[in-house]
């Protein structure tokens, strides 16, 4: 496979994700030795150099006040003018909510077809194949882009493929100019979720807690779980609904779609409309008092208990696991 193919870089505050280097593994494994191009979207004191060694050809910088913050409409408009600048077969990024919504805005706007929330893509005879969940992740579905297709959009969710190991390479910087004209729409603030920790989306260890947690200050002690074990607070709807916990927290059907490595679900029941959003956890841990609760059908492993006695002894436990681990190094 020798396909030119530009990856959609994402960047926080100047910071690249680190899931940039998801898209890395696939967009190598698509370009073969063809040229890697990336475009990197934000504000003017956006920085070049934090994309040494990542393997990339030629960066194409957008800088711009107004792309400081996220703008689906500039932020469609850069990436389209990327697009023309290096006329690429694929355009590769991970199905984050940015990307997901920028690339559907320029797919739409260039008429080509686009994959999200790939979880395996092969390449057959020069035809690539993708596998993504589908029906709430009950099913893989296997599809294939049109070898007729000049230009196509794949999204990669997050966490399913290996970092790509990074090289001293130092990429070709080429200015991306972009008009952005009057924009219709401005982002004037981006408010920042409570929590200091990676994204759910891109959380490799998540604690949740459902309804059973009773109040939003008893998921103090998830916090205090998570502080340990570096993990990502999740909630499932009725904790969210019952105001126990932030809506930018639920996870499932209609909250954020999570694929961490360790999932911890306390005191949640496993509704089909919550394992929608984590069922594809690497490892499942179930903390309830029902052993018939349906969460347990899918758990790698179930603890039947209350969860303020558990998680509190789980926590003990973990920490002086890690205590050992970093003191003697095993
Ligand atoms: P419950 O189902 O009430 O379960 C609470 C569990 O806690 C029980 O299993 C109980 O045995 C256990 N328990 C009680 N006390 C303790 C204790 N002390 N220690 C340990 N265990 C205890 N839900 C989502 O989560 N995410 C979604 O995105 C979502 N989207 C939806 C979309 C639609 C269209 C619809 C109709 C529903 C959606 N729901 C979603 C809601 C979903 O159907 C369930 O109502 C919800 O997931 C239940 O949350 P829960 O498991 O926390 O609560």
């Amino acid at each position: 496979m020798m396909q030119k193919v530009l990856v959609i870089v994402e960047q926080r505050h100047g910071k690249i994700k680190s899931s940039a280097l998801e898209a890395l593994t696939v967009a190598k494994q698509l370009a073969g030795d063809s040229p890697l191009n990336a475009v990197l979207i934000g504000g003017q004191d956006l920085s070049a150099q934090s994309l040494r060694g990542y393997g990339f050809d030629t960066l194409l910088l957008a800088t711009d006040d107004r792309l400081e913050l996220y703008n689906p409409m500039a932020y469609a408009t850069v990436l389209t003018n990327a697009i023309k600048a290096c006329s690429p077969q694929f355009v590769v990024g991970i199905s984050s909510p940015l990307t997901r919504d920028v690339m559907a805005r320029v797919a739409a706007r260039l008429g080509c077809p686009i994959i999200n929330d790939a979880v395996e893509v092969t390449v057959n005879d020069g035809t690539v194949q993708v596998l993504k969940p589908i029906y709430a992740g009950k099913c893989l579905a296997e599809m294939r882009f049109a070898a007729s297709a000049q230009l196509a959009m794949l999204g990669l969710r997050p966490n399913v493929f290996p970092p790509a190991t990074k090289g001293d390479d130092t990429p070709t910087v080429q200015e991306l100019v972009v008009d952005l004209g009057n924009l219709p729409l401005t982002t004037k603030e981006l408010r920042q979720g409570a929590s200091e920790r990676a994204d759910l989306t891109e959380a490799s260890v998540i604690i949740s807690g459902g309804r059973a947690m009773a109040s939003a200050e008893n998921f103090k002690i998830l916090h205090e779980c998570a502080e340990v074990i570096s993990a990502t607070v999740g909630a499932s709807r009725a904790a969210v609904d019952s105001g126990y916990a932030p809506h930018d927290m639920q996870v499932g059907q209609t909250g954020k779609t999570v694929n961490p490595n360790l999932y911890i679900a306390c005191g949640i029941s496993g509704s089909v409309q919550h394992m929608a959003g984590m069922r594809t956890a690497k490892v499942i841990v179930a903390i309830n008092t029902d052993e018939d609760a349906p969460i347990f059908s899918i758990a790698s492993y179930g603890i039947i208990g209350d969860l303020f006695e558990v998680v509190p002894e789980l926590q003990r436990q973990l920490a002086a696991l890690l205590h050992d681990f970093r003191t003697f190094g095993q």
